[in-house]
């Protein structure tokens, strides 16, 4: 078939998944669309989907949750191929709140929601009650609103609350993992019990890769340090979905299935885990930002 004027064609590449504990299979790598402007999301999103992307990550407070889906019309793609994950805005934590939330996110995406993430577990508003929250969630799912339901930057406590007081083990947990932050407690907790972990802003917003310790290894394997930083995600396991609004980095990053990294690289890149310190985004205990 030939390629419409225009439009990239690339070979095809089979991207694994991952098996939620709900029975449903996630594409391990997509796309993010965090701080990618509306006006430019739809665009985005097509290239992202001509270049083989199947999975896109989209939040209520990207603002361009309407934009994915006039992306995903422009593709041609079918809906139903398409993995898309968005998340309830921090000011609709409040059980009526979160259901108009939710109904307007189903609204703007076209229809049920492949996965629908608690953002933030803000425990410092609303009384910290994302339990509440966490219900209303398992009710749409019960609905059929939600196909899949998780949280987003839960840490442990969090996480053994809603094990204490809901039944609905989430599906996965989205959390800021990158080499100079492992948050590996929390990825143990999920892995011990079947959570997928998102692993969010996997490269660390570009900051990682400059790392002596990643560009010795991309100049061995040939590889740039955005694939090696990716591929070592996919070899632990974690989902991830890098955003870039650069048509040759978006071909870059999805291209990590012709090669493999070592058991002693996949241990230096891990090494360089700094704790804490090495965060770039909010702590979740104590972020609390609602958007105006
Ligand atoms: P990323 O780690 O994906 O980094 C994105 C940045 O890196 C952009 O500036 C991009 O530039 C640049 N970049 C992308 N690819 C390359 C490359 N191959 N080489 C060099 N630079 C590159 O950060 P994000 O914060 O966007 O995280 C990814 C996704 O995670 C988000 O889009 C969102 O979906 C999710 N997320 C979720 C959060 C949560 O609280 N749940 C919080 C933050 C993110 P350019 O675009 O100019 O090419």
């Amino acid at each position: 078939m030939r390629t419409p004027p225009g439009r990239t064609s690339v070979s095809p590449v089979t991207v694994p998944t991952i098996l939620l504990n709900d029975g449903r299979e996630i594409p391990q790598l997509g796309f993010g669309v965090f701080q990618i402007d509306p006006a430019e999301t739809a665009d985005a999103v097509r290239k992202a989907l001509d270049l083989g992307y199947r999975h896109i990550d989209t939040a209520q407070m990207y603002g361009n949750e309407a934009e994915v889906l006039d992306g995903l019309k422009a593709s041609g793609v079918a809906r139903e191929d398409v993995w898309i994950t968005s998340k309830l805005n921090n000011g609709a934590h409040e059980p009526d709140a979160a259901r108009a939330a939710i109904d307007s996110s189903v609204a703007k995406l076209g229809g049920p929601i492949d996965l629908y993430l608690i953002h933030w577990p803000l425990p410092t508003l609303y009384g910290g009650d994302f339990v509440s929250t966490w219900k209303v969630l398992e009710e749409a799912r019960a609905d059929g609103k939600l196909l899949s339901i998780g949280v987003s930057n839960f840490q442990v406590p969090h996480l053994q609350r809603l094990a204490a007081e809901t039944t609905v083990v989430p599906a996965v947990n989205q959390i800021e993992v990158h080499p100079y932050f492992g948050n590996e407690a929390v990825r143990t907790y999920c892995g011990e019990h079947q959570i997928g972990v998102e692993a969010w802003s996997p490269i660390a917003q570009g900051k990682v890769l400059d790392d002596p310790t990643i560009t010795d290894v991309a100049q061995r394997v040939g590889k740039s340090p955005a694939q090696v930083v990716l591929r070592w995600h996919i070899e632990r396991g974690d989902i991830v979905f890098p955003k870039s609004v650069t048509p040759s980095r978006m071909e870059e990053n999805f291209a990590l299935f012709d090669f493999e990294l070592t058991g002693e690289d996949l241990a230096m890149i891990t090494a360089l885990d700094q704790g804490d310190e090495g965060r770039i985004g909010g702590h979740p205990d104590t972020m609390d930002y609602v958007p105006s």
